[in-house]
């Protein structure tokens, strides 16, 4: 069904994620006019419980805070639109696609759009992301694996790396990777004073295990091992649907938006927050971004003479 367009939207915040609510919490809360547009499932959504949010002492899941920041913004009157958004630049500021179907005119953007993680190609992937055996940031939860087995899945030096961070926590870990990858010297060496054990393969399966509790690792060839959780060290991309298509808009080599430290784009009137913008993916990270952001385009948008 076709919307009809509201011109002068204070902002469109694109994403429903930490980033995106906080973005429209704040806006709101200046009382300027905001819509929230988001599809799909925000990355925080997959948090098992998180013991590094503020005031959380005995942790919260992702669902919970999520669902939490969406009653603040909804006792607000934001409205919540479900679908895909796309942003085309106009003369007065933005063109808002929900959906491919024009919808808003909005004065500025807040692009809170997130990353997709690259995952491991395994039948079971759903059932042990939802398990907690599957693990996706370290910053986040390796301190509630310390000295325990942990496994890192990597494809690349950037994994290694990651692998080594890891290590600080567990003299236990184990780094899982592809046959052909060149281990540079320098790498190699640092893997060995850390003690890391390596296990080469190109193909693997994971199985669940309740007793010990845990993850089997069953390579195609050699020993099955066993580990408390596996990183996933695979990298990730930018959710850029909504901003692909721009031209002028700057980002890094990776994909990430690059902003000024007021979260600006290189697009006068775009912002963007949280983890597409961001290789510290964590939700303080966003939510700072997010205030930072509102209040910019709150003072720009103060209109004295
Ligand atoms: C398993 C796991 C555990 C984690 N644990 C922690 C933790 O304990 N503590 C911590 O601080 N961080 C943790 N993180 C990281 C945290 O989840 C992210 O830093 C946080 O979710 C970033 O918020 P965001 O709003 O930038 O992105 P997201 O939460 O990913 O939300 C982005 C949203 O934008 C939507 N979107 C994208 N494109 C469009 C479009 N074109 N139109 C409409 N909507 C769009 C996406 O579908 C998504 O819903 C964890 C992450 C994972 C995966």
């Amino acid at each position: 069904m076709a919307r009809s367009v509201i011109s002068k939207l204070d902002c469109a915040v694109i994403g429903g994620g930490p980033g995106g609510l906080v973005s429209a919490l704040y806006l709101a809360r200046f009382r300027r006019k905001v819509v929230l547009i988001n599809d799909g499932k925000p990355r925080a959504a997959w948090i098992p419980k998180s013991h590094n949010i503020l005031g959380q002492e005995r942790g919260i899941s992702g669902d919970l805070l999520l669902k939490r920041l969406r009653r603040q913004i909804t006792a607000l009157h934001v409205p919540v639109i479900k679908g895909q958004a796309r942003i085309d630049p106009v003369t007065t500021g933005f063109s808002v696609s929900v959906n491919r179907i024009p919808s808003f005119i909005a004065r500025t953007v807040i692009l809170a759009t997130g990353i997709e993680d690259n995952q491991p190609a395994i039948e079971n992937l759903v059932e042990l992301r939802e398990k907690g055996l599957l693990r996706y940031c370290s910053i986040c939860d390796a301190y509630e694996f310390r000295d325990q087995e942990v496994a890192v899945i990597a494809a690349d030096d950037t994994g290694i790396q990651k692998a080594l961070f890891i290590r600080h926590w567990t003299e236990r870990t184990r780094l899982i990777i592809p046959e052909d990858f060149l281990i540079s010297t320098e790498r190699s060496n640092q893997l060995k004073k850390a003690r890391i054990r390596i296990t080469r393969c190109n193909h693997f399966r994971l199985q669940a295990s309740k007793a010990p509790h845990g993850l089997w690792i069953h390579p195609e060839h050699g020993p099955s091992r066993f580990c408390r959780v596996a990183y996933v060290e695979l990298g990730s991309r930018v959710r850029d649907s909504a901003f692909a298509h721009l031209k002028g808009l700057h980002r890094s080599t990776e994909g990430y938006l690059v902003t000024s430290i007021e979260q600006r784009l290189s697009i006068p009137g775009l912002f963007a927050v949280g983890d597409c913008v961001n290789l510290l993916g964590q939700i303080s990270v966003a939510a700072g971004q997010a205030a930072v952001a509102a209040t910019e385009i709150h003072n720009d948008l103060l209109d004295w003479g």
